[in-house]
């Protein structure tokens, strides 16, 4: 006999959580209702947390700075972005390649720190990398279709989002330049970092030391934050604060193991759902 929870394969209860941020946790400069008060449930309790967003316009240690100044202490290395994931992927299969990268300065910092050469000389660029670039412009395309078309770079991207939630609604993200770099170089896109990638989440999980399938994913997303979660093996729990609703979540055919109203009612779903003798939160 297995016991509750366990009967799926999936090793029990979760012991780990990865958050989306925007639409999840907060929304612009403001928290969605219950997600302050539900972290600190979970951490409280013994659950690990861990962010994740797709977004490069800033390094992780401003979105860390952003959720401690929301009233959620958070450390850089618990927010896993896709320009880290992307830099990682650069420094375990081409440290020291040489790269034109369309995005604003955090990403270059960031493909720098990891040891990348970054040149605008499409004979010499390796691999071109897509992001959300708010100054992309035909000078930069030409590079990157030069590069591609005529010296064989590669072509890799930060996520494949069409758009980018901003306060008041939202601005084109890096599917656009994805497509536009494709199109005319005829040329296909190798990697994706961003969710609802593999790396991504095999990211966060070895940040909360379990594996994928021992997490629970959350987010507001369900072409991201759940399809990640659900092709990993993790729970998912898809929150209505954001862009997918409850109709389009129960028309997919594998629909999200929890929706919920908000992030608040995670940690009730959660908490109450350990099995018996585990250390109970003091309060939600
Ligand atoms: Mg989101």
């Amino acid at each position: 006999m297995s016991r509750r929870g366990e009967s799926d394969g999936r090793a029990g209860s979760p012991r780990g959580v990865i958050l989306d941020l925007d639409g999840t946790v907060y929304l612009g400069e403001n928290a969605l209702p219950g997600a302050v008060e539900a972290i600190a449930a979970l951490r409280a309790y013994g659950l690990p947390v861990v962010f994740v967003t797709n977004k490069p316009l800033e390094p992780a240690a401003a979105y860390a700075a952003k959720l401690t100044r929301l009233g959620i202490p958070t450390g850089s290395d618990d927010v896993i972005t896709s320009s880290r994931v992307l830099g990682d992927y650069f420094a375990r299969q081409a440290p020291r390649a040489r790269v034109f990268v369309i995005g604003e300065p955090p990403l270059q910092e960031e493909m720098r720190r990891v040891g990348l050469q970054l040149t605008e000389e499409p004979a010499e660029i390796e691999y071109v990398v897509a992001a959300l670039d708010r100054t992309f412009d035909y000078r930069k395309w030409n590079i990157a279709f030069r590069a591609l078309k005529f010296h064989d770079a590669r072509l890799v991207a930060t996520n494949g989002d069409r758009t980018c939630p901003v306060p008041g609604g939202e601005i084109p993200d890096c599917a656009g330049i994805i497509a536009a770099l494709e199109t005319s170089s005829g040329r296909q896109v190798e990697l994706i970092a961003g969710k609802p990638s593999p790396q991504m989440i095999r990211a966060a999980a070895a940040r909360l030391k379990v594996r994928p399938e021992q997490c629970m994913v959350v987010g507001d997303r369900l072409e991201t934050d759940i399809v990640m979660g659900r092709a990993a093996g993790a729970r998912t729990a898809l929150v209505l604060t954001g862009v997918s609703t409850r109709a389009e979540a129960r028309r997919q055919p594998k629909p999200p193991d929890l929706i919920l109203n908000n992030l608040g009612e995670l940690a009730e779903r959660l908490i109450e759902n350990q099995p018996p003798g585990t250390r109970r939160a003091e309060r939600l």
